[in-house]
């Protein structure tokens, strides 16, 4: 998907979804396939594929709803840690190529050894 193939990109449409939280330039809902619960998408609502092509404003309106979101999870949740995470293309795993950053709540024994945390990314990388 093109940075300008808008018409088949599920965060240009977010129609149906929840919208949590939303500012000028960002959106922030759950994720439809959570890892966690809680587990939470930031995308900003420009379509750009890259979290390198994003603008300082549109940086600046993702991380405010990253705060929002850690406040509200922290409500809601209380996890006990957090990941975040962005992959940019799709040898880093992206899927969607709408920039979208992944704010993964943690709990204690959801995994059994989560040292190195987004280490992990590469199998057998993690514990060092
Ligand atoms: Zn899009």
């Amino acid at each position: 998907m093109s940075e300008q193939n808008t018409e088949q990109c599920p965060f240009c449409h977010l129609a149906g979804r929840k919208i949590l939280f939303a500012n000028k330039y960002a959106s922030a809902f759950y994720d439809e396939y959570p890892v966690s619960p809680g587990h939470l998408l930031i995308v900003p609502k420009r379509h750009v594929a890259s979290f390198f092509s994003l603008t300082l404003d549109e940086r600046h309106a993702i991380d405010e709803l990253i705060i929002k979101a850690k406040d509200f999870l922290d409500i809601k949740y209380h996890p006990d840690g957090y990941n975040l995470g962005v992959n940019v293309n799709a040898s880093a795993g992206q899927s969607v190529m709408h920039v979208h950053v992944h704010v993964i709540p943690r709990y204690k024994g959801d995994t059994p050894s989560p040292k190195g945390g987004v280490r992990g990314v590469i199998a057998g990388k993690q514990s060092y």
